[in-house]
């Protein structure tokens, strides 16, 4: 995901820094007309797959009917079918740059079950390389959200889960890696603060917002287990529940978080807590 595309798939109007990555698309299509304009390509028992100005493998709805069992399981949710209709229903589509459930981050506010995923990532999900589908999947199974870090890392967290390694999202080397997470990020994890605006306009800073939002959920649902971090996830202030359900403030929740550095790292680094990478 680019800046300047996302930033068109949303219809956001921004000023982009020198070393802004130029956009090599747009999508000039909106959803609504791709989901007019597409059509079947098979139908499951809880998904559908939709194609629009590509060709999708059908074998792709046993890929998605997998990684919502998944889910599921992982969450212990079920889809709320009543607010989003029977079927999760997939839209892989050229027009498509940036993958997102319908309406994006303003998802909350018009929730149907809908999502939409570029070639590329349809592409790699086949091959198991990406796992940007269960992302946008996972925030179908958690769509009332108060906190957008949680959001985004619960995704991140689900789809990893699914695909140890795999590219997400901003982050197309996966989450591997190390990355140093500058302090203003930290201030909005586990917070009620809405996205910034350069969420959309500077891909570093959004990367780093990505993987830092992963790494706080992973130390929270490891800490205190997926049905701990649902009751947070849910709650309409989660920032004033970190005291009741882990014992620690954000503030402190998010240094023990220990946010910029990766499991592998972690564990070769054990001993050494001042090591910097
Ligand atoms: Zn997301």
């Amino acid at each position: 995901m680019r800046p300047l595309e996302f930033a068109v798939a949303f219809g956001v109007t921004i000023l982009f820094a020198a070393h802004s990555v130029p956009a090599k698309r747009v999508q000039t299509v909106d959803d609504a007309q791709i989901v007019d304009g597409a059509s079947l390509v098979a139908s499951g028992e809880r998904v559908e797959v939709f194609q629009h100005g590509v060709d999708v493998d059908p074998d792709f709805l046993r890929v998605c009917e997998q990684a919502y069992g998944r889910i599921e399981a992982l969450t212990g949710r079920k889809l709320d079918t009543s607010t989003l209709g029977p079927k999760v229903r997939i839209y892989v589509s050229s027009a498509v740059v940036i993958s997102h459930v319908w309406k994006g981050y303003d998802h909350p506010q018009d929730p149907r079950g809908i999502m939409f995923l570029n070639p590329r990532v349809y592409e790699a999900a086949l091959r198991g390389t990406n796992a940007t589908y269960a992302h946008e999947m996972s925030h179908l199974f958690t769509w009332r959200f108060h906190s957008h870090t949680l959001r985004e890392g619960l995704a991140g967290y689900l789809a990893l889960q699914l695909h140890p390694g795999a590219s997400v999202g901003p982050n197309v080397d996966g989450y591997d890696a190390s990355m140093r997470i500058p302090a203003e990020i930290v201030d909005y994890l586990g917070t009620k603060r809405p996205p910034p605006d350069w969420l959309v306009s500077d891909a570093a800073r959004r990367r780093a917002y990505y993987y830092a939002s992963y790494r706080f959920v992973k130390f929270l649902i490891d800490r205190e287990g997926m049905r701990a971090f649902l009751t947070l996830y849910e709650a309409e202030d989660p920032q004033a529940e970190f005291t009741k359900r882990y014992k620690n403030s954000r503030e402190e929740l998010v240094r023990m978080a220990d946010l910029s550095r990766s499991s592998e790292s972690q564990s070769a680094s054990e001993g050494d807590p001042h090591r910097a990478d």
